[in-house]
């Protein structure tokens, strides 16, 4: 079975607990974690769904191209990596209309920054839908202190648009939920990111194992800044450092294992198929 393997392409300081202590003038880091990334999809033959942050697409044109030239998915990652719960309707519909503007192929998937979807932000899921985007990949469906909905599926389903955690075959938008791993009652998020820095590979093996077992792909997802050893490290306090830049240098290895064992490719490819 095909797996899903999505980039975040965001600067280092676009994550959340980076964004305010980031300083005023930000040295650019994305041209080389861009190249680093592609490299190593091309070494592995990988096809992959880039999430791109619109001010990134603005700014540096060029990534849009390559990203595109090199076989891969372009899709949305919020404008300025905003979380959804600091936005409204309005502006993320303005968000996706500029967004639009910069690509060429028609853009027809989204993540919210932060995995920010919820049931209090749900109303983004009609925007893109009538933006004419097809899937979202936004759904950890377990509780993290950042983000989660507990209870949502975690097979790709299409999701209620009154509750998240409800599937409605009314609806056309596909839901594709990041991996978790379920066991003893527990949802454990194996997906990709400090969860693939944090936990033995053999254990996002594992997961990815069982999710194909019960007949589904596995979502997993990495930054590109993840991929870039060079990526500057700001004080952000015990909990918030570990969580951003814990074993950064193991994320090539680990995710190199990954590559070597199953197969991967975009979302697009999942969407065309049902
Ligand atoms: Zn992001």
């Amino acid at each position: 079975m095909d797996n899903i393997l999505s980039i975040d392409l965001e600067e280092w300081y676009h994550p959340e607990y980076v964004k305010s202590k980031a300083p005023r003038t930000k040295e650019e880091r994305i041209t080389e974690s861009l190249n680093k990334t592609l490299c190593l999809l091309n070494d592995y033959d990988v096809n992959a769904t880039f999430f791109i942050v619109g001010e990134i697409a603005e700014k540096h044109p060029e990534t849009l191209e390559k990203i595109s030239e090199n076989g891969h998915e372009i899709a949305f990652h919020g404008y300025h990596h905003e979380p959804l719960w600091r936005l409204n309707a309005e502006i993320l519909q303005l968000e996706v209309k500029k967004f639009g503007s910069l690509t060429k192929e028609r853009c027809i998937g989204f993540r919210a920054p932060s995995f920010s979807l919820n049931n209090k932000t749900k109303w983004a899921l009609k925007v893109i839908e009538d933006a004419g985007y097809k899937y979202d990949s936004s759904i950890f469906p377990t509780k993290t202190p950042l983000y989660g909905v507990w209870g949502a599926p975690t097979r790709p389903y299409r999701p209620s648009y009154e509750d998240l955690t409800k599937e409605d075959e009314n609806v056309k938008l596909w839901e594709f939920p990041l991996l978790v791993y379920q066991f003893a009652g527990l949802r454990v998020p194996m997906a990709g990111g400090f969860y693939l820095r944090f936990f033995p590979v053999n254990m996002v093996k594992r997961a990815i194992r069982k999710a194909n077992k019960d007949g589904f792909p596995a979502v997993l997802f990495l930054h590109c800044w993840e991929l870039n050893s060079d990526t500057p490290k700001l004080k952000l306090g015990p909990y918030k450092s570990f969580v951003t830049y814990h074993n950064l240098r193991e994320t090539k290895r680990k995710l190199i294992s990954i590559l070597s064992d199953f197969k991967f490719t975009d979302l697009r490819s999942h969407v065309e198929s049902f």
